[in-house]
């Protein structure tokens, strides 16, 4: 069929570039949504010469990327296999077997619970059960090689059983009076404060090495400056860093990072600071010393990317027609399927099939601005009209229209007229609220003055 060119508005995909992008699977949840557009930040991690060849191979750096920072719920690079804690450790948890048999279950690779229960002699019927109990359910659905799972029972009849859902949550199933039933505890932990700060020569990634930052904690920070900081283009030697977060602890042992509580990133000369501030209503955000938040009122990127394949250009040349053509937004390749969000808050104004875009959605937003999401594979559930809050998923990476591989065409227009979404100014997002921003500042005062011994100290050290 020969694609109908009158009025076109379409992209091209360089077909050599297409053969590098490899789809890779990640599992963000929208809880990312602040760290979206990182997957840029994987490619920027390396301080950027616009020169790609230097970029490092991005699936090496992938299996970190990949690591969703979800408050506590969250396993981080740095958990290795969790040990698994047994009744000897936990003897609260074996009240009441008596005189039950204990078996630890190790998965092995391509084992499943049904298998382990049948290699143990267990009762399947039993495990049906449990498989079905709401609390339980996912947590035993999914095996990794490595877990332990420990059961207690009597001639193969379950009493209970244990398995670590991650260093700190516990699912326990016990057998009770009217059938299993199921508890998720969570163990304890010490949470310890640490900082630690860099200079980049070579790239953030290695400077984040050398300060003894994982990959992971990286990224997060560089998600909270990435509104502010285009990390692909604008990190240079000489830039610094510093950031303080917490550490979980059990026994002498590390679990795992926490939270970012404050960073600062001095990037040529300009320096940014935040500090995480939860208010009273549980809004969690990271605030500036002025009390505004990192975040804008739009995402650079509403998509997490693994190329830009086509920048703007007003003057582009077209590979296919050999005219001058304007591409009139950005076009961030990912794999088809990867979910596109919405870049602010608004309402959906179009949302349909339109030629050479394909399956496209419009968002209207506050400033007279819009937002265009061109060649999605199909839509989220927001309808024309609905309301949309930033991050929320109205489609998914497509190549319908005219794409030759899957990617976001994304515009960004004020009054009409397209900006480059990428150098746009964009509007700040919310300001902490009057009612806590005295509460804000008592509460990141401490942490500003750590970030001020390190600009200290860091100063000290580059001048020797
Ligand atoms: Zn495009």
């Amino acid at each position: 069929m020969k694609p109908n060119t009158g009025g076109i508005r379409h992209d091209f995909h360089d077909p050599w570039l297409k053969a590098r992008l490899q789809p890779r699977r990640r599992r963000w949840s929208w809880v990312a949504i602040g760290i979206a557009p990182l997957l840029a930040v994987v490619a920027l991690l390396f301080v950027s010469e616009t020169n790609l060849s230097k970029l490092p191979a991005a699936d090496s750096l992938a299996p970190e990327a990949a690591i969703p920072q979800v408050a506590l719920a969250a396993t981080t690079a740095e958990s290795a296999a969790p040990s698994f804690v047994g009744p000897e450790q936990h003897p609260e948890l074996v009240g009441g077997l008596g005189d039950a048999a204990i078996v630890d279950l190790l998965v092995g690779r391509g084992d499943t619970l049904e298998l382990l229960f049948r290699r143990n002699g267990l009762k399947l019927a039993d495990l049906a059960e449990m498989t079905v109990l709401p609390d339980a359910a996912e947590h035993l659905r999914v095996l990794m090689p490595g877990n332990e799972i420990q059961v207690a029972h009597r001639d193969g009849a379950v009493v209970s059983l244990i398995r670590e859902i991650d260093e700190i949550l516990l699912l326990e199933i016990r057998r009770g009076e009217g059938g299993f039933e199921a508890v998720t505890t969570a163990r304890d932990f010490d949470v310890r404060t640490v900082e630690a700060h860099g200079e980049i020569r070579t790239s953030l990634f290695e400077a984040a090495v050398d300060a003894g930052v994982s990959d992971a904690l990286t990224m997060e920070m560089a998600g909270i400056f990435q509104w502010d900081i285009d990390f692909i283009q604008d990190v240079r030697s000489g830039d610094t860093f510093t950031v303080i977060h917490e550490e979980l602890w059990r026994e002498g042992e590390k679990l795992r990072n926490g939270n970012i509580l404050a960073a600062e990133f001095v990037n040529r000369g300009t320096r940014f600071r935040a500090a995480r501030y939860t208010d009273a209503a549980g809004t969690t955000g990271y605030y500036t010393p002025e009390g505004l938040s990192v975040r804008k009122a739009f995402m650079r990127a509403p998509v997490e990317f693994t190329r830009i394949s086509s920048n703007f250009n007003p003057n582009r040349r077209h590979p296919v027609l050999n005219t001058i053509r304007a591409h009139r937004g950005v076009d961030y390749a990912a794999p088809t399927g990867t979910p596109v969000m919405a870049a602010g808050d608004g309402t959906v104004e179009f949302r349909g099939r339109d030629g050479g875009y394909g399956n496209v959605v419009v968002l209207r937003h506050g400033g007279n601005v819009t937002t265009l999401y061109a060649h999605l594979a199909r839509f989220g559930t927001a309808r024309v009209g609905s309301r949309v809050r930033q991050g929320d998923i109205i489609g998914h990476v497509g190549s319908t229209g005219l794409a030759t591989g899957p990617h976001l065409h994304y515009e960004y227009r004020i009054a009409g007229v397209h900006r480059n979404p990428r150098t746009v100014p964009l509007p700040p997002a919310d300001p902490i609220p009057a009612d806590y921003r005295q509460d804000f500042e008592a509460t990141a005062a401490a942490l500003w003055r750590r970030l001020d011994v390190n600009a200290q100290t860091g100063l000290a050290s580059a001048a020797d």
